[in-house]
């Protein structure tokens, strides 16, 4: 049996795998995210110790922060300050007795729809997240070998942008597409911006049109599998932008495709860490 949890900066959820051959799982734990790291360690071995089962082969975790190079724990994580730093993956796996192993919650994603969804069959992929934030992960690979990261497509600099952005620079995309940015600007939640501001969403598939097709060009990514509340909630905005995608970018293709896990990528994806080459993936 395998566990697989996604920790986000909101809540936390576990799920239970008989196998890793399928995405299915039995819901395990469902609760918010502690903001102090020893209580979110004892609330996570409570939850596997109160309802895991007996033999583990392993724990997979999405975390929302950039990993340590060495894997071990947190490295940059705006949402939960408490954790950086913090030796997460050796805890669990002393508490649990068994292997732990630590992700960006970006890179889980995209193992989960490389895996089960519309990336099985493409060596060159991204996965896009579009909520609070916005972040990517990568996937190049050739025959038997690959290497999977997450990277800082939010904080791509668009010409002209004078925008500050949370992160300190100055002109990111995130300054167009990121939640958290956008309520702040707007003063209301992202689903009551468009009535007050009618261009939101024209800009918005403008803007991350622009870092998609840059995406395309430096990475040669042919597909992108997107996910993320505000891509989940508005499924308008996907056609919009491969149409503008399509109409700027040259000499390459890139195929957006629905996130087929849903919600569930990051925690499915999470599992799957426990079945590839450590290697593979580089924090
Ligand atoms: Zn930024």
């Amino acid at each position: 049996m395998y566990i697989g949890i996604d920790i986000g900066g909101t809540s936390t959820r576990a799920g239970l795998f008989q196998s890793l051959d399928s995405p299915d799982f039995a819901p395990l734990a469902r609760f918010p995210t502690c903001p102090g790291y020893e209580q979110q360690l004892q609330a996570l071995v409570n939850a596997v110790r109160s309802s895991g089962p007996k033999y583990l082969a392993g724990i997979g975790i999405s975390i929302g922060g950039r990993v340590a190079k060495d894997g071990s724990s947190l490295a940059v994580a705006p949402n939960l300050p408490a954790f950086v730093g913090k030796p997460l993956a050796q805890d669990l796996s002393q508490q649990l007795a068994c292997s732990v192993h630590l992700a960006h919650d970006p890179v889980c994603g995209l193992l989960a729809e490389k895996k089960f969804g519309h990336l099985r069959n493409c060596d060159t992929c991204a996965y896009l997240t579009v909520s609070t934030g916005t972040g990517a992960a990568i996937h190049l690979g050739k025959t038997s070998t690959s290497l999977t990261l997450s990277i800082e497509i939010g904080h791509q600099l668009l010409d002209g942008n004078l925008l500050p952005c949370l992160c300190g620079q100055v002109g990111c995309l995130e300054t167009f597409t990121g939640g958290k940015q956008l309520e702040l600007r707007y003063g209301r939640p992202v689903a009551q911006i468009a009535a007050i501001e009618p261009t939101l969403w024209e800009t918005f598939c403008d803007k991350l049109a622009l870092g998609l097709v840059n995406l395309a060009q430096l990475t040669r990514v042919e597909a992108v599998a997107i996910s993320g509340g505000i891509a989940l909630n508005n499924t308008f905005l996907l056609p919009l932008l491969q149409q503008k995608v399509n109409a700027k970018l040259r000499g390459a293709s890139l195929e957006l495709s629905p996130a087929a896990l849903g919600e569930d990528a990051p925690l499915v994806g999470a599992a799957l860490l426990l079945d590839i080459p450590g290697e593979t993936i580089l924090h």
